[in-house]
């Protein structure tokens, strides 16, 4: 990740560098400007302001990216090293280059930054919910974000129980397909908690299947 370094014996201490920084990560003193590395984005605005070429960028390690491989499938993830609070640029890295075909990204919940970083390498979303209030406060703000991207997207209702409709409401109301609904079952947790996947139970399997067939609907790869 970049992160500016200062030179003294140019630095004419006029400020405009932590003036612009939106993050607060540099702060100027009367003898010296400081930089709180973690805090730093890596955006290279206060490299533009320096007219007096003062600032220079270095890099340091803020995560890894591991790769391996099952039979066809190349799985790779980022891996944020301890410490660190900044995950975007290790999610850019995991996700410029991707190869031709199709590629599943897996992002963080929510509507953060590293979804916003996610959402720029997609031609199209899946949203995995749950029915509770609170999964349905998430999904309207993860809509909201998906119309901004102007991406096809669809919602997969996830730990159903009969009886909590909230997310079929709200789908209805707002015109939005469900690809799906998985059903809320301990033996689905054994499964799961065993290191197995839940489609070797057949009803899952089956579930999982209609849903690869609504996908079609939805993305345009097809
Ligand atoms: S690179 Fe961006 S975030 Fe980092 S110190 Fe400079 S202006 Fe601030
Ligand atoms: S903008 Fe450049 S010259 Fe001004 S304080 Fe920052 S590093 Fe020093």
């Amino acid at each position: 990740m970049d992160y500016p370094v200062v030179d003294s014996s140019r630095c004419t201490l006029c400020g405009d560098c932590a003036k612009v920084c939106q993050f607060n990560a540099l702060v100027k003193t009367r003898k010296d400007v400081i930089l709180f590395e973690k805090l730093c984005h890596g955006c290279r605005a206060c490299g533009i302001v320096c007219k007096h070429g003062a600032l220079t960028f270095g890099k340091r390690i803020i995560g890894t990216i591991e790769e391996g491989q099952f039979g066809d499938f190349i799985c790779k993830r980022g891996v944020l090293n301890v410490g660190e609070p900044m995950a975007v640029p290790v999610i850019k890295e995991l996700l410029k280059n991707l190869p031709k075909g199709i590629n599943l990204i897996d992002c963080a919940p929510g509507t953060s930054c590293n979804v916003v970083s996610s959402l720029q390498y997609a031609d199209g979303a899946i949203l995995v919910t749950e029915p509770s209030s609170f999964g349905l406060h998430d999904l309207k703000m993860a809509v909201q974000l998906i119309r901004n991207f102007n991406l096809p997207f669809g919602v997969i209702i996830n730990k159903y129980k009969t009886g909590n409709d909230r997310i079929q409401r709200y789908c209805s109301e707002e015109n939005i397909k469900i690809l799906g609904i998985i059903p809320y079952r301990r033996e689905a947790a054994e499964v799961y908690s065993s290191g197995k996947m839940i489609v070797e139970l057949p009803e899952y399997k089956e579930i999982f299947e209609k849903i690869a067939e609504e996908l079609k609907e939805v993305f345009h790869w097809n």
